[in-house]
């Protein structure tokens, strides 16, 4: 298998930021496991399905035809051939994934769906289970954490433009949810390393996450964290200019 990096954590910690700057750095596809969620959270609602209903959720979990692309300059999702990047970030979508993400017919799905996507690697894959569940034996494994604080400043900076507070609360709603479920809780691999990226520019966290993922390549004998930041800097610095 050629590179895996699983990377995991709370909502806001800036897992999607993170993992497609790292992605486009080193040339390898991305995978938004968290989207594909959504997708089936927003067809659903659409569909009518009471989500608050398990063994409703459970009953339609294999009728969605979802597409999931790996492009981490232009991240698309389709379901039945409808792009649905934009509605799957609404508050309706946002208020009912985790309880949909939590029906066990649901996971086992899209888990599938997950490894067929990752095939034989050369991608960052971002979710809550990637580093426990979809890929155990990816060779780099991070989960990224930050204060709450600063994930729901972030968040209401990024989405939504609410006030922080009614953000804050949101996300640790979700996280109680995601973290206490039984199927495929989130959860730390007892092998991955934790990046608290609280203090930490974006391209400071990509070139640490770089620095990990050539060491791992290269059996430990990999850029130094000096260098992977004027990599980093070459190549996002040209990509954004
Ligand atoms: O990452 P994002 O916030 O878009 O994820 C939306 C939701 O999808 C999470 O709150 C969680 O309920 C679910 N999810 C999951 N497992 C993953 C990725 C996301 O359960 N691997």
């Amino acid at each position: 298998m050629t590179l895996v990096i699983a990377m995991d954590g709370p909502s806001g910690a800036g897992k999607s930021s993170v993992a497609k700057g790292v992605a486009r750095v080193l040339g390898l596809r991305y995978l938004d496991t968290g989207a594909m969620y959504r997708a089936m959270t927003w067809w659903m609602l659409r569909e009518g399905v009471p989500v608050d209903d398990p063994d409703a959720v459970a009953a339609r979990a294999g009728e969605p035809e979802l597409v999931c692309g790996t492009d981490p300059a232009a991240p698309a999702i389709t379901v039945g051939g409808i792009d649905v990047s934009g509605p799957i970030r609404t508050q309706e979508v946002t208020g009912a994934v985790s309880a949909v993400a939590a029906v066990q017919a649901v996971r086992e799905r899209l888990v599938a769906l997950q490894r067929q996507v990752i095939g034989d690697g050369g991608i960052v894959v971002e979710g809550r289970d990637i580093g426990t569940v979809v890929a155990p034996d990816a060779p780099v494994k991070i989960y990224l954490t930050a204060s709450a604080e600063a994930r729901a400043q972030r968040r209401s900076r990024e989405f939504t433009g609410a006030a922080v507070s009614a953000t804050q609360a949101d996300m640790a709603r979700r996280d109680g949810l995601d973290s206490t479920r039984k199927a495929d809780p989130l959860a730390q691999a007892a092998d991955a390393v934790e990046v608290d990226t609280t203090s930490l520019t974006l391209d400071e966290v990509i070139a640490e996450v770089v620095r990990m993922a050539n060491d791992s390549t290269a059996g430990g004998a990999g850029n130094s964290a000096q260098q992977a930041r004027s990599l980093v800097g070459e190549q996002l610095g040209e990509e954004r200019t």
